[in-house]
């Protein structure tokens, strides 16, 4: 999914390349590269973090107003030098970086080749500058012409950004479904996959959309679409500040994006509800409650740590607005020929606002007449403009890439909406909203106390820094809340570790369990309480290690608990938000423990802007 920037200016082009590159470095991190136009067109690239492409060039002449760099997460070809991009055409004279699929680059290629182009890398990146290089020599035109008239024979997706040796300052730019933001600064202009290279320098950006072709020229910008129509940009002022996108004192950015949950969670409701006036709105949903209230089904599509929020939320739907829910794996829906119909509200949650499978997921329900509502985190993104409304959680930028804040604020969002819907449809007594609105109210202070915990936790993971598997046992509300656990350790510790409802346990996992197996079981007191001390029992038989999350002041568990966690006592629908924090505090003090690189696990990226 790649991340990339790129600079043209009064200032040197390559120290804002490499800390731009260093931001984005969430979106992918096996090979670096960087394009500079100094007398000729450089390109320095190399496997690793950018730090390592920053050491590589630490001898090279860098100098020069205008280039480009990119962060690779590699779909086509191994991660190593040759496959990093920037790519040069197969002249050298012009080159490319790119975010996204070719998916049509095998065809591609073989025809390029029988025209005499020659390839150094197995990615279709390459293939693409190729194509660019063959319509320019064959049509004998500009290169904004032969990018503009590529863009109309590749098929997939593409965030490309192109520089010619003949056009020393110009830089040409297009996309068609991964992200691309164009700064705006005095006499500079800045591109990257998201805003965070850039606000260091402006707030003032245009979000480029699908198909539109950006050059920058002698220091003036033209926006045109893939019919060389010209556009008008829509300039935003961007409230994003440095601050929220740096790790402010924390090891980590995971570990600070844990301790940002009280104010990621409140930034959550936010103008969204008034506990006083027993007031509850949303601006996104607004001119749809309606359709929400009327809904004959709600369709949740999500992918990882969203999908573990879906399931939350169809807990809370089904449980105060009597709605029948499904929650399903984008991946799954866009290929299944799934029943949506006119009637249907699908919900798409996403923290990116990118995630490549929910993006056909919204596409494909769209073509079968449902109404789309997106919840993402990153404003302006593809998910925001793609649906019929939505609402942002607010939580600020998430680096980390194993997701925290965006979970439980993906959650508190959510509970609102059920709330909304749950009143509207007068199946969620006044009484109770109100209850539950204070209850949700007291959650920030809680999670704090929850946080609190963290020396307590740190002890624990000390004791199972070296264990193989984990298992996370969970009921109701807190059965998503046990997959997103496991979910969390495997990401940034690579143990191995299975997330089951309690009861299933029975039925197949109980067959792991024996003196080596730490078994983490969420069982605050809520309706099945007595049903999951029961399942402890049955851990405790077969010698497991139970390390069991409970409601401060419970006096059963701990009796038969080898580890007890004590988290504030809440309403169990918002459990999830409570019961999830020392979760993942575990994963993170066991991932740091067994010296794993946190911000940054192996294969993974942050946002996943592919299939
Ligand atoms: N397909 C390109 C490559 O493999 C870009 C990858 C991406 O954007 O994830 O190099």
């Amino acid at each position: 999914m790649c991340g990339i920037v790129a600079y043209v200016g009064h200032r040197e082009a390559c120290p804002i390349i490499i800390k731009g590159l260093k931001r984005l470095e969430y979106r992918g991190y096996d090979s670096a590269g960087i394009a500079l136009m100094n007398g000729d067109l450089n390109v320095y690239k190399k496997k690793g973090k950018v730090a390592d492409l920053e050491a590589f060039i630490s001898d090279k002449d860098v100098h020069g107003n205008i280039g480009m760099g990119h962060t690779r997460w590699a779909t086509h070809g191994e991660p190593n030098d040759v496959n990093a991009h920037p790519h040069y055409s197969s002249s050298r004279n012009i080159a490319i970086i790119h975010n996204g699929i070719i998916e049509n680059y095998a065809a591609l290629k073989t025809l390029l080749i029988s025209k005499g182009h020659t390839f150094q890398s197995e990615t279709d990146s390459e293939v693409f500058i190729n194509l660019i290089e063959d319509i320019r020599i064959n049509n004998n035109c500009t290169l904004v012409e032969a990018v503009r008239l590529a863009l109309h024979e590749v098929v997939g997706a593409y965030a490309i950004v192109v520089l010619s040796k003949d056009d020393p300052n110009q830089l040409v730019a297009a996309r068609k479904g991964s992200p691309l933001v164009l700064g705006i600064g005095k006499g500079e202009y800045f591109l990257a996959s998201d805003a965070t290279p850039i606000i260091e320098y402006t707030n003032e950006v245009v979000y480029l959309k699908d198909y539109e072709l950006a050059v920058i020229k002698d220091g003036e910008l033209d926006i045109r679409s893939k019919e060389d129509i010209k556009q008008t940009p829509y300039i935003q002022h961007l409230e994003l500040t440095l601050d929220s996108i740096e790790k402010g004192g924390y090891e980590h950015f995971m570990l600070k994006e844990i301790f940002e949950q009280p104010r990621s969670i409140m930034d959550s409701m936010r103008g969204r509800m008034i506990v006083e006036s027993n007031h509850l709105m949303m601006g996104g949903i607004r001119e749809f409650e309606n359709k929400f209230a009327n809904a004959e089904r709600i369709l949740i599509v999500a992918c990882g740590t969203s999908w573990h929020a879906g399931l939350v939320a169809e807990y809370l739907i089904e449980d105060f607005a009597r709605i029948p829910v499904e929650v399903e794996y984008a991946s799954e829906f866009r290929y299944r020929n799934p029943i949506v119909r006119e009637r249907d509200i699908v919900i798409a949650i996403s923290q990116s606002g990118e995630t490549a499978d929910t993006l056909a997921a919204i596409e494909l329900a769209k073509s079968k007449g449902a109404t789309i509502f997106g919840i993402c985190n990153v404003v302006g993104s593809s998910i925001a403009r793609a649906t019929d409304a939505g609402a942002y959680t607010h939580a600020g930028p998430e680096i980390g890439v194993a997701s925290t804040k965006a979970f439980t604020a993906q959650v508190t969002v959510l509970t609102l909406i059920s709330m909304i819907i749950g009143s509207k449809r007068g199946t969620l007594e006044t009484s109770k909203l109100h209850q539950l609105m204070a209850e949700l109210e007291n959650i920030p202070a809680k999670v704090e106390q929850a946080l609190a915990l963290d020396e307590q936790i740190k002890r624990i993971a000390a004791q199972y820094q070296d264990a193989t598997n984990f298992i996370y046992l969970g009921r109701g509300y807190n059965y998503p809340v046990a997959l997103e656990g496991a979910l969390k350790l495997k990401e940034i510790s690579y143990i191995h570790a299975e997330g089951y409802p309690a009861a299933e346990m029975k039925h197949g996992p109980i067959a792991l369990i024996d003196e080596q197996m730490p078994v983490v079981v969420i069982a605050t007191k809520d309706s099945s309480y007595e049903k999951i001390v029961s399942n402890i029992q049955e851990v405790r038989a077969r010698k497991g290690k139970v390390i069991a999350v409970v409601t401060e002041g419970d006096t059963t568990i701990p009796t038969m608990a080898d580890h007890v966690i004590e988290v504030p006592e809440t309403s169990e629908h918002l459990a999830p938000l409570l019961s999830v924090i020392p979760l993942q505090l575990l994963s993170y003090h066991i991932a740091v423990m067994r010296g794993c690189n946190v911000d940054q696990p192996r294969n993974l990226a942050k946002s996943v802007t592919v299939e």
